[in-house]
């Protein structure tokens, strides 16, 4: 099998730049999607936590901790803790499995450490910053909400993480990998004696992440029980669900290799690639994955949405300050007048795209812009039907005209044009009212962000409205310019300032808006799919989605068809509906 990315290798860059607090998210748009959309597709399964058998390490030294006389306190645990995720990082670095394609957490320090080759580890080596590391910052809230931890809770007078029963059984599985290996045997508890780096290695050979996916790892199949039964029951049926949908694209996919930018195509358009290309191939939801379908495609619908709002306000930012709008404010009014020279014939001659005969600009109605967008984009068709990658306008091209996601500084009233294509063509995919009554529970993707966080329904009702009243897109781009960016840009900047403290770029002040000389960096939220793919992988339900030739394992197969497995059987007494 030919590897073509190794996603531990990318950057985790856009969950954990987007979190609340963050310095970046300038509409608070990115956090409605990492908050509340992604979380209700694939619970439990974040950037970050992609590796399953993280959730038994952890298991087992949480129960290592409550076996020893030890004070319960939050102190004495994480002097517990550390020594044992340290060794076991340096083992993850060190593992020499050919299949390994995992990195653990504080690779970045541990792995600069192996590099060294030393022939022994010393178990208080500071690899990550914050407290209670991995644990502490990723794996701790998901692995409560999946039931195996209890978190410190005052109230019950819970001082430190406590294991639970169905933790218990994951953590023993794990301790039953290992108990043979000198390092549990012998230096478990020596914290302050260097650990021989061949005691490391054979920790390795039984205690690696990746080492989930060989064939006798006795917590794989808790962990797929975990994954598919364990929390709350609308949040196991919507993983479920996901997994399923997962397994159909493998299934689909004939062998060939799918990556990040492939799971956009295919959760939108149904395709991976365009028409042509050698590696492509289409994706049809079956009836038992057309909900999980649905869902994901309206998630990547609001990205498409955000990102036009997001590059309208990176856009102004750059116009400002190019007129030198960090030394003399620039007057509303003036920003406003700017904005109503949308210059379509810029962005189509270099998209390479043909406008109506009539042409486009800024006075031409919004409905214009819309009927050309419906008829260059061939949107057609409904909610679950297939929209065309093939068409000489989408959401994908104008998206790859923008570089979005990168560090433009162009400020061209092209892109603006750009902006207000993308947003029309989203708003032409979901423009019928009777969508949102396919399936109600379907559509919060659309619905949610509300008035706060512009959620695109709210949007669609007032774009519909101003396109009845006959309104210029020169109005819709004064409008979006004023209330979608200006003021939510001052509205998150000061929710922030406490938290984050000073993210304004721009900043209205006495009926002028002044800027700020700072970078202004926009980009889509990561849709899991890396750690969809390694629960996929590790849990051992297909090959590795990057690899040309992956394909579905039986208990994949047995998933996609079933939309469940029946694995162990050992956690079904103690599945919580909490
Ligand atoms: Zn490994």
């Amino acid at each position: 099998m030919e590897s073509t990315a190794l996603p531990d290798s990318m950057p985790f860059w856009t969950e954990r730049v987007y979190r609340p607090g963050g310095g970046q998210d300038h509409l608070g748009l990115g956090s409605v999607v990492t908050d509340r959309i992604l979380p209700r597709l694939a619970p439990a399964i974040n950037v970050i936590t992609r590796h399953p058998r993280y959730w038994s390490f952890y298991a087992f030294v949480l129960s290592e901790f409550w076996k020893r006389d030890l004070p319960r306190t939050r102190a004495a645990f994480r002097q517990w803790y550390e020594p044992l995720e340290c060794i076991f990082a340096v083992a993850c670095e060190l593992c020499d499995n050919p299949e390994h394609k995992a990195s653990p957490v504080g690779a970045e320090k541990i792995g600069t450490l192996v590099a060294n080759d030393p022939a022994f580890y010393d178990p208080k080596f500071s690899y990550v910053e914050s407290a209670l590391g991995g644990y502490g910052l990723y794996y701790a809230t998901t692995m409560q909400a999946v039931g195996l931890v209890l978190l410190p809770n005052r109230s019950i007078g819970l001082k430190v993480d406590t294991i639970t029963p169905a933790g218990q059984i994951v953590a023993e599985a794990f301790r039953s990998m290992i108990v043979d290996t000198e390092y549990y045997t012998e230096w478990l508890d020596k914290h302050d004696a260097p650990v021989p780096a061949s005691v490391v290695r054979e920790y390795a050979q039984r205690a690696c992440l990746c080492r989930l996916h060989d064939s006798d790892a006795l917590d794989r199949p808790l962990l797929a029980d975990v994954v598919l039964h364990q929390g709350q029951s609308i949040e196991t049926a919507s993983r479920r669900e996901t997994f399923q949908m997962m397994c159909e694209l493998v299934a689909q996919s004939k062998g060939m290799a799918i990556d990040q930018e492939g799971f956009r195509r295919l959760i939108y358009f149904g395709t991976n690639a365009r028409a042509g290309d050698s590696q492509r191939f289409e994706f049809t939801p079956t009836p038992p994955t057309i909900r999980a379908a649905r869902r994901w495609r309206l998630y990547q619908a609001r990205e498409y949405y955000n990102a036009a709002l997001n590059e309208m306000w990176r856009r102004l930012h750059y116009w400002g300050l190019g007129q030198d709008g960090i030394a003399i404010p620039i007057p509303l009014s003036k920003v406003f007048e700017s904005v109503r020279f949308v210059d379509f014939d810029e962005f189509t001659s270099s998209f390479g795209v043909k406008l109506p005969s009539k042409g486009i600009s800024g006075l031409s109605p919004i409905q214009s812009l819309l009927d050309w967008v419906q008829e260059v984009g061939q949107v057609t068709g409904g909610l679950d039907d297939r929209w065309n990658l093939d068409a000489p306008l989408t959401e994908d091209g104008v998206i790859g005209w923008l570089h979005y996601g990168r560090s433009v500084t162009e400020a061209s009233s092209g892109y603006l044009a750009a902006a207000l294509t993308l947003l029309a063509l989203v708003a032409c995919r979901l423009w019928s009212r009777a969508m949102a009554l396919v399936e109600p529970e379907d559509w919060f993707p659309v619905s949610e962000g509300g008035v706060e966080r512009l959620g695109i329904e709210r949007f669609l009702a007032e774009l519909r409205r101003r396109a009845d009243e006959g309104q210029s897109i020169a109005d819709l781009a004064t409008w979006l310019t004023r209330d979608y960016v200006i003021s939510q840009h001052g509205h998150v900047a000061a929710a922030k300032l406490l938290s984050t403290g000073d993210t304004y770029r721009f900043r209205v002040e006495n009926d002028r808006l002044r800027f700020f000389d700072q970078s202004a960096s926009v980009g889509m939220n990561n849709p899991r799919f890396e750690s969809l793919a390694t629960f996929m992988y590790e849990l051992g339900w297909s090959d590795y989605f990057y690899d040309h030739g992956n394909s579905l394992t039986i208990e994949g197969e047995l998933l996609r068809v079933n939309g469940d497995l029946t694995v162990s059987g050992l956690l079904e007494t103690f599945s919580s509906e909490h």
